[in-house]
């Protein structure tokens, strides 16, 4: 066979085997698995039981007391930004365990934010889950506010 023919030959089974290389690339890339959730956000997920406490305790003072803010009658833009506030709660709580479950309770039991008070007892509901869960006693949601107040009495 002449010199010219095989190089020939050469070059076109090279282009064959490139552009099938280039056209199976995409599909298999497509079988990765989807990442674990947390590194969305943060390169390591959270195992550290004590941060785990010292951060969900300090979490539930914010949130309590957040919820002893809220106004007794809100208006529809308190509203739509309580309810965005905690859905993005959700997802970047620093813990990734404690945000999934939450974002489960939040899929059954979406915020309530009609009033402050709905909305407090929602909040109440929602913690006892956690203490049930992590086998905590439950707490009194008729006597929230001997405990949390907004902090702005005069
Ligand atoms: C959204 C969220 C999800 C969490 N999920 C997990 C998890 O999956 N796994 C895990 O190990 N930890 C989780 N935690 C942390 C956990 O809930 C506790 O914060 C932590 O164990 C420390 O508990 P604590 O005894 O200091 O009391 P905390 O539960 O932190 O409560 C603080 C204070 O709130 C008061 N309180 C208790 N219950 C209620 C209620 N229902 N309503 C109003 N006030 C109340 C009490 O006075 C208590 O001392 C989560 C925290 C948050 C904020």
């Amino acid at each position: 066979m002449p010199r010219t023919h095989k190089q020939l030959i050469i070059a076109i089974c090279a282009m064959i085997i490139l552009s099938s290389v280039f056209l199976f690339l995409p599909a298999t890339s497509m079988q990765v698995p989807e990442p674990p959730y947390y590194q969305k956000y943060y390169s390591k997920p959270a195992t550290d039981q004590l941060i785990r406490a010292e951060l969900g305790h300090s979490t539930w003072t914010f949130l309590h007391t957040l919820a002893a803010k809220y106004p007794a009658n809100p208006t529809a833009e308190q509203k739509a930004e309580m309810k965005s506030f905690v859905e993005m709660f959700g997802r970047l709580y620093p813990c990734e365990e404690c945000g999934q479950h939450f974002r489960e309770m939040l899929g059954k039991e979406p915020p309530k934010v009609e009033s402050g008070v709905e909305f407090q007892k929602w909040l109440c509901g929602l913690h006892n889950k956690v203490n049930l869960r992590l086998g905590k006693a439950e707490f009194d949601c008729e006597r929230l506010n001997e405990r949390w107040d907004c902090g702005c009495k005069v």
